[in-house]
């Protein structure tokens, strides 16, 4: 982050405004709503301005800039048409330490000025750091579609709520909770519609019930966080990260994904990772049950879906003996998500008629048969196998393959940090795959894929993994 975003109350500051054309104009027309003290220095000043200090909004000096003009100053705008000279001041500024911004000068401004879009006292400021002010308008104009008119005054209205019930809800989860319903709700709604009695009518049901309730249950909503890139994400499980109390994660669910979860939220590792002091499955299920237990909402946060490999159903099962609610939202599993990313399409009319996906770490007991994956389905041609946690295994899987009648030419891809930024995709032969996987040094998490559709990766991959190349494409 190059700038660090702040609010500035202005209210009885005084604020130099050194230039007195159409953008100095501007720039007043925004300070005067924060009660800043204007004072504006400029040899020639356009007629508004001087209509304005004639109502007494604004201190006017018609002359050239002094340095003794700075005197007081907590801010500094520089608009005049000379660029000398504003560099001049800015460098004078910055030598007292006073915060300058010279318009349409990144390099000479200590602070930029945002795009805003004003709902007082909601303000939503956009920067682009500077880089694109068209960048920030378009982005301003999307908010401002976004955003209800009415979005101050419902702000107004919460505040004057919030010292109402200030009594009647006691715990800090019981006013949150509270205040989401009113937001998240009808109440908000027909408030922002114009429907002020229909909202507080709501508001007063809700504080109603709230009285008689007991502390309202926890539960656990089991989410899946998709195999990487965080856009993967499906609305339902933002929602829950949006909301959650306590989020348990595992090592694989990735930075990006964590990040979109209410800032306060407490994150708990529990992956099984070498030099983490790896959860069993046992303590995941009772730090879940007695989070739910203490009426928090928990999120259990798992890489890809939770149903696929990912021991979902054991933990809901958990729960259920438990008598702990819970509700799933799936996520795009590490098979579709990679073989996407890929341009390896699962199934395909030509070549593959269905497609299965098969743990790598699946252990055969010796001597039953009916452990153990299906190799005899898995190694017909016509279907394409996916394999999950297979790297460490690869050579043991190909040699089964290979023995239930799969043909050494059969094509065979690695997907190794599918769907992100270090996507490496290595495709190859059952017969060269092992070689072409240790010449390219993939790291996990990695999918294996067999099947006639990995071919299809030479014509169809579109994914561009590397940063640097796609900079270049878009300066
Ligand atoms: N529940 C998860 C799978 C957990 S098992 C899901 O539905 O995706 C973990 C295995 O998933 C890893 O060993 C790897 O084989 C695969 N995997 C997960 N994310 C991956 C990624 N971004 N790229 C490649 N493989 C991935």
């Amino acid at each position: 982050m190059n700038y660090f975003p702040v609010f500035f109350d202005l209210t009885g500051q005084k604020v130099l405004v050194v230039g007195g054309g159409e953008v100095a104009l501007r720039k007043v027309s925004l300070l005067e709503r924060t009660g800043a003290l204007i004072t504006l220095v400029a040899p020639q000043v356009a007629p508004d301005l001087h209509a304005r200090a004639a109502a007494g909004t604004l201190q006017l000096a018609v002359r050239e800039f002094l340095p003794d003009d700075l005197e007081g100053a907590r801010l500094v705008i520089v608009a005049t048409s000379r660029r000398a000279v504003n560099r001049w001041i800015a460098t004078l500024s910055e030598s007292r330490n006073i915060p300058v911004n010279v318009v349409d000068d990144r390099e000479a401004s200590r602070f930029i000025v945002p795009a805003i879009v004003d709902r007082d006292p909601v303000l939503v400021a956009v920067s682009t750091g500077g880089t694109s002010p068209v960048l920030a308008r378009r982005l301003r104009e999307r908010l401002e579609a976004m955003i209800p008119q009415k979005i101050g005054e419902l702000a107004v209205w919460l505040r004057a709520l919030r010292a109402a019930t200030r009594r009647s809800l006691r715990g800090v989860d019981e006013r949150r909770r509270f205040f989401e319903a009113v937001v998240d709700g009808p109440a908000a709604r027909r408030f922002v519609a114009g429907d002020t009695q229909g909202a507080r009518r709501i508001v007063q049901q809700l504080l109603a019930t709230k009285s008689r309730s007991r502390p309202t249950a926890g539960e656990v909503t089991l989410v899946g966080a998709g195999p990487g890139d965080p856009e993967l994400l499906t609305l339902k499980a933002l929602r829950a990260l949006q909301d959650a109390d306590v989020i348990l994660h595992d090592r694989l669910v990735p930075a990006g994904v964590l990040e979109l979860a209410r800032r306060d939220a407490e994150r708990i590792c529990v992956g099984k990772a070498a030099g983490n002091i790896g959860s069993t499955q046992d303590e995941i299920n009772a730090l879940l049950i007695a989070h739910a237990k203490q009426g928090k909402r928990v999120v259990r946060l798992k890489g890809g879906d939770p149903f696929i490999f990912g021991r979902g159903g054991e933990e809901l099962q958990a729960l259920a003996a438990a008598q702990i609610n819970f509700s799933v939202v799936p996520g795009i599993t590490a098979a579709t998500g990679c073989a996407a990313y890929a341009g390896i399409p699962l199934t395909h009319r030509d070549y593959a008629h269905s497609v299965t996906f098969v743990t790598g770490h699946g252990q055969e007991r010796d001597g039953d048969p009916g452990s153990g994956p299906d190799w005899r389905g898995l190694a017909r041609p016509g279907t394409t196998a996916v394999f999950y946690m297979g790297l460490a295994r690869l050579d043991h899987i190909v040699q089964k393959l290979r023995q239930h009648g799969a043909s050494p030419l059969r094509p065979a891809g690695l997907i190794a940090q599918g769907t992100t930024a270090n996507q490496r995709v290595v495709t190859a032969t059952l017969g060269t795959i092992h070689d072409a996987s240790r010449n390219a040094g993939l790291e996990s998490p990695a999918l294996l894929v067999v099947g006639d559709v990995v071919a299809l990766h030479s014509s169809l991959a579109w994914f561009s993994s590397d940063p640097a190349t796609d900079l270049s494409q878009t300066a």
